[in-house]
């Protein structure tokens, strides 16, 4: 897919004036678009909503737009359930707007959660019981599954659950929901997450043909009332120009097909769908903004920017790809080779690799793609450094600081317990 940046260098000009980069910066018209389609895709399926993964972009603003359009919020720490609950998610007007997704979990979390109405899904057969002694089981709940080995895509290995720790076996779901029926439990919901990132149609309708046949199987054992089923989130973005994006009006229908198949023969036609995507949602719509500040000539050729791996840490922690577009140079002939660092004092502090690209000059913009889910939300504090500003590009151009850039009084606050650094 063609990797083009949503903002031009004129505009980065006019920003910068205001806000100094690093930044990231989101594409409101972006969003809209895809949180439609999104909806559109499903819309075949009475009850589907898609629970935002907040987890990946765990901004409010951000978040909001999506609320526009229906969307819950999926979320995976007590932090995150509070900005929901803040949020007005899980509100009169808003049932059912909360998933909880979380693994490992505190007992505050789960008395939390259930407090504000969110739905519980429980990672582990144990996590029954913990429920029931910290918070008490609710009427509504849902439950992991892992069906273990390797996922594949006909006869490609997509990802390995046999190795995760989350979810339970397929003896264990059937166990919980006998149990948490007895205890009280009417409305039942599946969730399994078996692979991330996936460049392909076929990723959702294969979950759901194992989702939906789990389902049924576990219904004939149990005679549960399962109301939904969960696809989680793992609907990946092309980062690489090579790659094609999904497309996802397909895999809504390649969902449909599977649904018709396998869930409505066995009288399960009024089984409501969710989603949690992360990435899908946000991914491409955010970018990091940075200036190259330095040049340097040894062993190999360097662009140092002022942003670091603290700003965007998925090529230094996974060796993911982000593309790179040089604002204003966007047609000029990729000739030069180029490793472009951060100032972190680790050598994996780089955003790309000999990588070939326009010549670059001080003072260039950098326009990292891609950096809307997992981007900003992964950032930390190493070295000292603060973590970046992240800015609105409105539908009408104009630009909203969404978050201010952190300050070194923010970087010292949790010592404002006592006066050592007064
Ligand atoms: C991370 C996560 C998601 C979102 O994943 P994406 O790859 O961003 O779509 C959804 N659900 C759960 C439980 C997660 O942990």
């Amino acid at each position: 897919m063609e990797k083009k940046p949503f903002v031009t260098l004129e505009q980065i000009k006019e920003i910068t004036k205001t806000y100094p980069t690093p930044f990231h910066i989101y594409d409101e018209k972006g969003i809209r678009e895809n949180v439609k389609k999104v909806k559109e895709a499903f819309s075949w399926n009475k009850g589907f909503r898609e629970y935002f993964a907040v987890k990946a972009t765990p901004n409010p603003f951000l978040i909001n737009i999506l609320k526009e359009y229906g969307c819950g919020c999926d979320c995976s720490s007590m932090s995150e359930l509070v900005m929901a609950n803040k949020l007005g998610f899980g509100g009169k007007d808003m049932a059912d707007g909360i998933m909880f997704s979380s693994n490992a979990t505190p007992a505050e979390e789960f008395v939390y959660a259930k407090e504000i109405g969110a739905i519980i899904n429980l990672d582990d057969f144990t996590h029954i019981d913990f429920l029931e002694k910290c918070a008490g089981i609710p009427e509504k709940i849902s439950m992991r599954y892992n069906p273990g080995g390797t996922f594949k895509i006909s006869t490609t290995i997509m990802d390995n659950p046999g190795e995760a720790k989350y979810g339970v076996t397929k003896e264990q779901l059937i166990e919980g929901f006998k149990i948490l029926k007895e205890k009280g439990v009417k409305e039942f919901g599946i969730h399994a997450f078996l692979a991330s990132n996936t460049v392909t149609n076929e990723y959702y309708p294969t979950l759901a043909k194992t989702l939906f046949e789990t389902a049924v199987e576990v219904k004939e054992a149990t005679g549960c009332h399962i109301t939904f089923i969960n696809l989680s989130g793992g609907i990946g973005i092309p980062y690489r120009p090579e790659q094609d994006a999904n497309d996802i009006m397909v895999i809504g229908e390649g969902v449909r097909k599977v649904y018709e198949e396998v869930l409505v023969p066995a009288g399960m036609g009024d089984v409501a769908l969710c989603t949690e995507l992360g990435r899908f949602m946000m991914g491409p719509y955010g970018a990091l903004v940075t200036k190259a500040v330095h040049e340097k000539h040894i062993y190999k050729e360097y662009i140092g920017c002022d942003a670091c791996a603290c700003n965007l840490m998925r090529p230094a922690m996974y060796g993911a790809y982000h593309h790179i577009t040089v604002l204003g140079k966007e047609n000029a002939p990729c000739e030069y080779k180029y490793d472009i660092t951060g100032s972190l004092c680790e050598n994996n502090d780089k955003f790309a690799v000999d990588r070939m690209m326009p010549k670059i000059d001080m003072g260039d913009y950098l326009f990292i793609h891609d950096t809307g889910a997992h981007g900003y939300a992964m950032g930390y504090n190493y070295n000292g450094k603060l973590r970046s500003a992240e800015l609105l590009l409105k539908e009408d151009g104009s630009v909203q600081m969404i978050r201010r850039a952190e300050t070194i009084d923010d970087y010292f606050a949790t010592f404002d317990f006592c006066d050592i650094l007064k």
